[in-house]
């Protein structure tokens, strides 16, 4: 049996103080009083004995877990009459590991009179600070010419969830071509996290070449190349022009085809090449062609189409060149006052086919219905019956057969479509666009549009305009029919 320093001076002084009482009283039988004393001596001894509670560990400290870290908890380190009783210290209560939040659970201690029962306080918290997930480069190459555009973000927690919601962003400039995305997110217990994405603004645009002249050209046998040259401008480092590179030569002295190419490179180093095609050929070679113009079983032909005349303007120009070239064409038109009948008569004198495009040209009109849209095209044919004696049934939608311009009227295109055929007139529509309507600017935008649209080995039907204006389209005529003839595709 162990004893307690504390329990025994009690008892000492206990017996002090006695015997100092009985001194007073001057009993003079002291083996008495020092039975009594003895007696008392054992009775504070036992009773402090008795009443002796366990020795817990750090009880006023408060228990702290992170969340989903423990499963379960351990007895505190206990004594009981100086022996290590830990082992049979039971943990009661419940506690939600998995769960933020404050739990009383106790320690239940035998001890000679019962139970012992101590509180404690056990809090499951998140200090761990959630983390910011950047998708897309950490390191972001930005383009000038562009806005950045965030690839997003995600954050990870081990507590809270959604908190992709909560993230802030921020910009921080930190030169001209440098600045930082800072991320920031707090979890619901405070713990914060910050990500920063560098972005460098850079020049990934290249610059732009533009040819003088045409992209393709055709010159005649043993004349002289003369090179056009071009002009390069960047959008960041302006005109670039001295620094084009030209490679490639023309031996005009041998038919063929020839590419010059032009290079150049921004400051940034991205680089533009622009190729002009150039094709060296014989006055015979081209008049051997010409003679084949119009035979069939060709494999490539060109079909030029001229929509939206006559014009007093521009049919005659157009008529001209063809001639001079000797290439017939078809003239898809529309209703002709007294002026443009004779350029309807002269087409066909001239041997090129007279077509239908329509009396009208009326889109909110002519696609109200099929029986408008065939009043539309019988009406002209009456009258170009009337002028010239000739039967035509080729017509040509406006707006193309399958457009979308008749969508006012769903369904439209598709019952027209069986209508004309059925009535025996054929409809053609293109397979190349000059865009001399719509974004071709400039002649060298036609020319460059229907060279880049021919195929050697197809039907080519080219769309083009002889509405009044349209002097692009003249001036760009000549060069077309020469490339034609050039690359040996018969008209
Ligand atoms: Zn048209």
């Amino acid at each position: 049996m162990e004893l307690y320093f504390a329990e025994a001076i009690v008892a000492i002084i206990f017996a002090i103080i006695i015997t100092i009482v009985l001194k007073i009283k001057k009993i003079k039988k002291v083996s008495i009083s020092l039975g009594i004393l003895m007696v008392i001596f054992i009775i504070v001894l036992g009773g402090t004995y008795l009443l002796e509670k366990p020795q817990v560990a750090n009880i006023d400290k408060q228990l702290n877990f992170e969340v989903n870290q423990k499963t379960f908890i351990e007895a505190p380190k206990t004594s009981y009459h100086f022996k290590d009783v830990t082992n049979t210290v039971k943990v009661v209560g419940e506690v939600a590991f998995d769960k933020i939040g404050e739990y009383e659970i106790q320690y239940e201690i035998p001890t000679l009179i019962g139970t012992y029962k101590v509180n404690q306080t056990v809090d499951v918290v998140d200090t761990t600070a959630p983390e910011i997930i950047l998708k897309g480069e950490e390191s972001y190459q930005q383009s000038y010419a562009k806005e950045y555009a965030e690839p997003g973000y995600d954050v990870k927690d081990n507590y809270d969830e959604n908190l992709v919601d909560k993230v802030q962003i921020s910009k921080e400039e930190i030169g001209e071509t440098e600045y930082n995305i800072i991320y920031t997110v707090e979890d619901n217990s405070g713990n914060k996290a910050t990500k920063i994405r560098k972005v460098y603004i850079v020049d990934d645009v290249p610059p732009v070449i533009t040819l003088n002249g045409n992209e393709s050209m055709q010159i005649l046998l043993n004349s002289t190349y003369k090179e056009k040259g071009a002009t390069a401008i960047d959008e960041k480092d302006g005109d670039l022009t001295s620094k084009i590179e030209i490679t490639g030569s023309v031996n005009t002295s041998k038919e063929g085809t020839y590419a010059i190419t032009y290079k150049v490179a921004d400051n940034s180093n991205n680089e533009t090449t622009k190729t002009r095609k150039v094709v060296v050929y014989s006055k015979e070679k081209q008049k051997t062609v010409q003679a084949q113009n119009g035979t069939n079983g060709t494999k490539g032909v060109i079909y030029l189409t001229f929509d939206d005349g006559p014009t007093t303007s521009i049919t005659p120009k157009i008529l001209n060149i063809l001639k001079e070239k000797n290439v017939k064409a078809t003239f898809f038109i529309l209703n002709y006052d007294s002026n443009e009948e004779k350029l309807v008569k002269r087409e066909i004198e001239e041997g090129h086919t007279v077509a239908i495009h329509g009396y009208s040209h009326d889109y909110k009109k002519i696609y109200q219905s099929v029986d408008a849209y065939m009043s539309n095209i019988t009406k002209l044919q009456e009258k170009i019956k009337k002028s010239t004696g000739c039967n035509t049934i080729i017509t040509r939608f406006p707006g193309g057969s399958s457009n979308t311009v008749s969508r006012y009227n769903p369904g439209i295109m598709t019952r027209l479509c069986n209508e004309v055929v059925a009535r025996g007139y054929k409809y053609f529509d293109w397979n190349v666009s000059s865009g001399d309507a719509g974004g071709a600017r400039t002649s060298q935008d036609v020319y460059n549009n229907v060279t880049k649209g021919l195929k050697k080995d197809r039907a080519n039907v080219v769309l083009m305009h002889d509405f009044s204006g349209n002097t692009k389209t003249v001036n760009a005529l000549r060069d077309i029919i020469d490339y034609g003839l050039a690359n040996r595709i018969h008209f």
